[in-house]
């Protein structure tokens, strides 16, 4: 479909099926690469990169586990207080190649609070694999490593990313159309 409608608003085919898998593989290839001979546990934040995490699994071939997890962040009774909370991270990270898997990374906010939780684990390795990345939106320091498409500020959903609740089941990734 070369666009849909979401909860009332246009959105157009940004990202293909094939565009994405063939990226998708590129990015497994890099990480079998980088990691050869070793065990990887990835991390995949859900809900957004459900649909990612379970492509890019499929194309690894080195020893690989894989935790879901869910972030919560919500503020604090004074204004200041914004905290993230990890969601069923089952097991310690001591000692562990701990890859992320994000969908999107937009102001950061939510990895950069994040990772001082999981550094505190003392993982033997982290790094963040980012299908995509709003460059320009990008306030709070992400070490990103590697990066599926650095795209532009513009709302995005399809590939498991909502609009609203609704969207994640189609397999590309469409883009919110301008208005006419
Ligand atoms: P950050 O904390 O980096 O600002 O935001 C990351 C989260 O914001 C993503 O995991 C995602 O839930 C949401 N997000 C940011 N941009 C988009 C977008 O274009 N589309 C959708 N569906 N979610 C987005
Ligand atoms: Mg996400």
């Amino acid at each position: 479909m070369a666009s849909i409608t979401i909860h009332e608003k246009r959105f157009s085919v940004y990202l293909s099926d094939e565009v994405l898998q063939k990226r998708i593989r590129e990015l497994a290839a890099a990480i079998n690469a980088d990691y050869a001979g070793k065990k990887v546990y990835f991390l995949a934040i859900l809900n957004g990169s459900f649909m990612f995490a379970a492509d890019f699994f499929k194309y690894l071939t080195i020893d690989s586990e894989i935790c879901f997890i869910k972030l919560v962040s919500y503020k604090g009774l004074k204004s200041s207080g914004e905290v993230t909370t990890a969601i069923g991270l089952e097991e310690d990270l001591h000692g562990k190649n701990v890859v992320i898997l994000e969908d999107i990374i937009d102001t950061g906010k939510t990895l950069h609070y994040f990772l001082p939780q999981l550094l505190h684990q003392q993982p033997s390795s982290l790094k963040i694999v980012a299908l995509l990345h709003k460059q320009e939106m990008t306030k709070y320091e992400v070490p990103i490593d590697y990066t599926g498409f650095v795209i532009p500020n513009k709302f995005v959903v399809g590939y498991g990313l909502d609009y609203d609740g609704l969207g994640r089941n189609y397999k590309d990734i469409y883009q919110l159309a301008d208005e006419e």
